[in-house]
């Protein structure tokens, strides 16, 4: 069944450019880590400017964090960045600046868990395993026709069906990719096409007709309102140019190290209001407000800038949407 999965992997595998054949594991760590709730298109674009910037472990590790923040502005999920920052750095102190090359190693790694782990090992070093993330998963739950499977059971059914026993060296560094790109494209979750699977003989999920039925949905958790402010507030310099305020967040929360403009529970006192939108994170729906501020708040900690600089910093999508107001304070 090994052999019968990388023939198709070679064979229908989407030409990504980070499959190119190098074993780069630096290049590796950053598309995993990239790759982590965003989408292809939006890896493959953003990927070479950050290579462009920082193109080995080591200049991550020397750069500051908000010059890291700014580059990945725009991409969400902040903590990847400050996590991968930080990554770089124990690599650095405690690594002599390489990567290791065992899972278990990998993830005591800032933000590695068990399915990067895996899935660098295998990508990078050659480490034959098992890397479970969602589409992985729902191979193995069709796989063993069970509504709800563990990643252990996952990993432990798929282990048996592709190597017998234990994931041994040689042949089989290829699959834990193999098998997200077999969930991505051919066992999708509405539409699997079986006949075209290679691992169509062994599946349980198939066999019984309607694969579609595992794994079973998963109950979601409705995001919860946030109402936030902005206090936007824009002054003159001593050369009569624009200036506004802005606050760097704590280390903590969706947003740490990202700088905006204040934002607050409540909004500023005889305030102007410039705009309201809506902004969606995985579990927050936010009901964002922009005003026009003539002071920050008392507890704000801020710097002024100039309206020019403000696109060079690090900032969350919610904070440029609020600058983006700054003219329409003139
Ligand atoms: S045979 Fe069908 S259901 Fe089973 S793993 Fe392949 S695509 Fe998925």
């Amino acid at each position: 069944m090994r052999d019968a999965l990388q023939d198709w992997f070679e064979r229908a595998a989407r030409p990504l450019p980070w499959r190119d054949g190098r074993r780069d594991a630096y290049r590796t760590l950053v598309v995993e880590v990239l790759s982590q709730q965003t989408r292809i298109a939006t890896v493959e674009a953003r990927l070479p400017g950050f290579l462009a910037r920082f193109p080995d472990l080591a200049t991550l590790a020397a750069a500051d964090l908000d010059e890291v923040l700014a580059v990945w502005s725009g991409l969400g999920y902040y903590r990847r960045a400050r996590a991968l920052h930080a990554l770089a750095r124990a690599v650095v102190a405690d690594h002599g600046g390489r990567l290791p090359r065992e899972p278990d190693a990998l993830q005591r790694l800032p933000g590695i868990g068990p399915y990067t782990a895996t899935a660098l090992a295998a990508q990078a070093f050659g480490v034959p395993g098992v890397a479970v993330d969602g589409n992985v998963r729902r191979v193995g739950a069709r796989l063993l026709a069970a509504p709800d499977p563990s990643d252990r059971e996952v990993r432990s059914a798929l282990t048996a069906l592709l190597w017998g026993d234990e994931p041994h060296d040689g042949q089989g560094a290829f699959v834990a990719e193999a098998l997200v790109e077999l969930g991505a494209t051919v066992c999708t979750p509405r539409a699997p096409a079986c006949p075209e699977c290679p691992l169509r003989p062994g599946c349980r999920g198939a066999a019984d007709g309607d694969p579609t039925r595992y794994p079973a949905p998963r109950r979601r958790t409705a995001p919860r309102p946030w109402t936030l402010h902005a206090w936007l507030v824009v002054d003159r310099d001593a050369d009569g140019g624009a200036v506004v305020a802005v606050e760097r967040r704590a280390d903590r929360g969706p947003w740490a190290g990202l700088h905006g403009p204040p934002w607050r529970d409540e909004p500023p006192p005889d305030a102007e209001p410039l705009a309201r939108f809506v902004h969606r994170l995985s579990h927050r729906t936010i009901d964002a407000h922009v005003w026009r501020a003539s002071a920050p708040p008392e507890d704000a900690d801020v710097r002024w800038l100039a309206a020019a600089d403000l696109a060079g910093l690090g900032t969350a999508e919610i904070d440029r949407r609020a600058f983006a107001l700054v003219a329409a304070t003139r």
